[in-house]
């Protein structure tokens, strides 16, 4: 008794919180994938099971996002309807045709618009629509519902901004850093929120995980691109964005309201590691990722005197797996890196002409590291 009542509160914990989780497809692992005979006669090249039921959670859009090898597919949400046929079991489904966009890559968002009503059970239908590969491959990295076109995080009129230099970092940084200008972001479709950085959370983007530096700014691309016209956030979520390679994006800007961990985004900077660092896909998490990351927190820390209490993953914060068993477990060690063994980072100029005087300087700096 005890542990049923136990077990069905913490069901209704998980659902309270987790919704920025995916939706869950008769427990199939994420990425959701398939590959499947293309023939002439080939309609549906792929169908999710039917989906939980989502009668108590709020959204008027549910949003994909992944991967496909060949854009000639339309995509539809089947939502079962009520007049089943009891005397054939005939289940009658309403379908509505999703709104698409393929990248030359593969990759796809999708959306759908469902508020002329509740949806509690639907899946997703893949169709043919003239495929000219032999086999289909998909692979879905996340489906989520939204609600898109409400008031956003941050609420206060006064902090409004528009975009403008000043709210990013400044110039003169100890790090290469690849700015919105140098990956062609768009501009934010409304203005920011203002905010003080005072926390930062870490995540992964579990999309893809790019190879090379061309692949990465088109995948920042294709991420500011579905969250602005999928999700229908102003701008990309996350404030910074690392890659395999190490190299260190810029995303929204540090010193406004980002849009990375439900309902807990102001004040807060959201650092996403490019791939999927979960069972089953589990990228590898390389030593110059993992510098960059130290890299960045501590300037950011030092910059904004952050404190170590502060660091967070983002499943410290919400019911979900992000930012996936591999990096979650280097936290400790990048909470160490960054916040114990940082001498306290001494940011002065030595460029003086008296030797002497540099000289006893350099060795109160040395005494103080
Ligand atoms: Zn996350």
């Amino acid at each position: 008794m005890l542990k049923i009542f136990f077990m069905s509160f913490f069901t209704l914990f998980l659902n309270a919180s987790s919704n920025k989780e995916n939706i869950n497809f008769n427990s199939n692992p994420y990425p959701l994938a398939a590959t499947s005979d293309v023939s002439d006669k080939s309609y549906i090249l792929y169908e999710t099971p039917l989906s939980e039921n989502l009668i108590n959670k709020s959204f008027n859009r549910i949003v994909a996002e992944g991967i496909i090898n060949d854009p000639n597919v339309i995509f539809e949400m089947w939502i079962p309807r009520d007049d089943i046929n009891l005397s054939t079991s005939v289940v009658k489904y309403s379908v509505i045709r999703g709104e698409l966009k393929v990248y030359k890559n593969g990759r796809f968002w999708v959306f759908f618009d469902v508020n002329f009503g509740k949806v509690s059970r639907f899946k997703i239908v893949v169709v043919n629509n003239g495929v000219k590969k032999d086999k289909f491959n998909i692979e879905i990295y996340e489906v989520q519902p939204v609600t898109v076109n409400i008031k956003r995080d941050g609420d206060d009129q006064n902090q409004y901004v528009s975009d403008d230099k000043t709210l990013s970092l400044p110039d003169d940084l100890p790090f290469k850093f690849i700015r919105r200008s140098d990956w062609n972001a768009k501009p934010p479709s409304d203005d920011y929120t203002k905010h003080i950085p005072q926390k930062i959370t870490i995540h992964h983007t579990a999309g893809n995980y790019p190879a090379t530096y061309d692949d990465a700014l088109s995948e920042i691309q294709f991420i500011q691109d579905y969250h602005q016209n999928a999700k229908g956030w102003i701008d990309i979520g996350y404030h910074f964005l690392i890659d395999p390679q190490g190299n260190i994006f810029e995303g929204r800007p540090v010193l406004v309201v980002g849009a990375h961990v439900a309902n807990k985004n102001t004040n807060n900077v959201g650092i996403s590691i490019m791939g999927n660092y979960h069972p089953p896909v589990n990228n590898q998490l390389t030593d110059i990722e993992i510098n960059s990351i130290i890299t960045l927190v501590k300037y950011i820390k030092d910059r904004y005197s952050i404190v170590k209490e502060n660091f967070y993953a983002h499943r410290d914060l919400a019911a979900t797996d992000c930012p996936g068993d591999i990096i979650y477990s280097k936290i400790p060690y990048l909470k160490e890196k960054i916040f114990d063994n940082s001498e306290k980072s001494v940011s002065v100029m030595i460029d003086i002409d008296n030797t002497d005087l540099k000289n006893s300087l350099e060795k109160q700096l040395n005494s103080v590291n």
